[in-house]
């Protein structure tokens, strides 16, 4: 198995959304078969046919676009390969792994109920029956699993895990209506995919023990497994909807950016030393998955927060601006083309303080109101006769403006202010509240800049002039 390619897999059910566990599934996922130079797969297991809907597969493929976490090859559909799945139990019937199991359903409750006061698990007196005792009923194909001994699972984060094989009856692989069961379907398509490494949650740990004894009944290789801690909340306990957040949508929604999300996944449950902040690049080059810890990680929305301020300050301002546009749009603010390019100027000067992208369109909406601006009274309440006079002579000053940049704004405002004798706090706040209608907007040529200067100016007329 060592000297083959990595192969890894995302294996999520279509649940209708995709929980953050998932993504850091997939992420760990992602950068192993990236820092092998391996492949990452992705395989929808969609036998739950109610749930299976076409939206929710959409959901999947959605998150790991969102999260460019793409696959390398097309998904693999579960559902699909049913006849596949079918023709594995005919070769385990064939090697003498599996059996027939013809116990009628009261049989088999009588077994259970048994088994139950014997403290040991359902035993079928069909195991080792001879196939010439085969009579015309019903059946389900189980597996014939070793009753004795152990079954190891070498878990590359939790160690090595044993199971009992006594403790572990003998798995259902087919139901009486012919259809495949979940952990002989996993075992099936991982081994057809060529999966070398399965990285998924730990709470299919278990589920670990079950499939390498299928592996073993088809005399297959058995992957490597590596097993991840939940995520949990913030207080410790398994993450639900009161911590906030938990589906890879409502992070999007939530304004943080996929390059935060990839950075404070990576940091659930693996790290490299005190590094903080690192790029994809050092991700993949740092990642192994014997490096991932066993306890369970917890989400920290502080973290989360500052990384994502930290990319927001990174990021390309047009790319922003565009990330920006579906936000504005739900607070009735259409972007049209001449304000890609406010947006554009505006953002270096106000992102310094966003957290998310939320934060960054409150800071942006100043920029984005259309003349004549509803100013609050509290803006009114500044604009005193002497102000006006102020403002008015301050308009003719920065409408002779050699330029319109922060450096020449800057001291234009305060070679004003002191020519007027006064300090910048004597008509400052008014003039912001006269560009910004009273809206965040950032220091007083931050806002200049980012306006232009026809439309400040023209922001000043409107305030200035008589009341219409
Ligand atoms: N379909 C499983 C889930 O969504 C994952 C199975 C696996 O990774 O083997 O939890």
């Amino acid at each position: 198995m060592s000297d083959r390619p990595v192969v890894t897999r995302i294996a999520p059910s279509p649940t209708g959304m995709m929980h953050i566990g998932t993504a850091r599934t997939a992420l760990f996922n992602w950068l192993y078969a990236r820092h092998t130079g391996g492949k990452f797969l992705l395989r929808i297991e969609d036998t739950d046919r109610e749930r299976s809907t076409e939206a929710a597969v959409q959901v999947i493929f959605d998150g790991l676009k969102w999260l460019g976490l793409e696959a390398d090859e097309a998904p693999v559909f579960q559902f699909a390969r049913a006849d596949r799945h079918r023709e594995a139990v005919q070769q385990l019937l064939a090697r003498g792994a599996a059996y027939r199991d013809y116990m009628t359903p009261e049989e088999l409750e009588a077994e259970r109920e048994v088994a139950r006061a014997e403290g040991r698990v359902v035993r079928s007196p069909w195991r080792d029956a001879s196939p010439n005792d085969a009579p015309d009923r019903p059946f389900v194909v189980r597996l014939k699993a070793p009753l004795e001994g152990e079954t190891l699972v070498e878990d590359q984060v939790k160690g090595t895990v044993r199971f009992q094989n006594q403790n572990l009856d003998d798995l259902v692989l087919l139901r009486t209506d012919g259809t495949p069961t979940y952990n002989l379907a996993v075992v099936v398509d991982d081994h057809d995919m060529g999966v070398t490494h399965v990285i998924r949650g730990d709470d299919h740990l278990n589920n670990a023990a079950r499939q390498t004894l299928i592996y073993q009944g088809l005399g297959w290789d058995v992957p490597v497994w590596a097993h991840l801690p939940l995520i949990h909340g913030p207080d410790g306990a398994k993450l639900s909807k009161r911590h906030g957040a938990q589906a890879v949508s409502e992070f999007d929604a939530m304004g943080y950016l996929p390059e935060a999300m990839r950075n404070y996944l990576a940091k659930l449950g693996w790290g490299h030393g005190d590094d903080e902040i690192f790029s994809d690049e050092q991700a993949i080059s740092w990642f192994d998955i014997k490096d991932v810890v066993s306890a369970p990680a917890r989400l920290d929305w502080d973290k989360l927060n500052h990384l994502n301020n930290h990319y927001i300050r990174q990021a390309e301002p047009a790319r922003l601006g565009g990330l920006l546009e579906p936000v504005l749009a739900t607070r009735g603010l259409t972007v049209g083309d001449p304000d890609r390019e406010v947006l554009e100027r505006t953002i270096p000067l106000v992102r310094e303080g966003a957290k998310t992208l939320l934060d960054l369109a409150d800071a942006v909406v100043f920029v984005l109101k259309r003349r004549r601006l509803e100013l609050p009274e509290k803006v009114q309440g500044l604009l005193t006769d002497e102000t006006r006079g102020r403002l008015s002579r301050l308009r003719e000053s920065l409408a002779g403006a050699s330029d319109w940049t922060v450096p020449t704004l800057e001291p234009l405002i305060r070679s004003f202010a002191e020519a007027e004798g006064v300090g910048i706090g004597k008509f400052g706040p008014a003039l912001r509240g006269v560009l910004s209608g009273g809206s965040p907007a950032p220091d007083l040529a931050g806002t200049l800049v980012s306006l232009g200067k026809d439309e400040s100016l023209g922001r000043l007329d409107d305030a200035l002039s008589p009341a219409a």
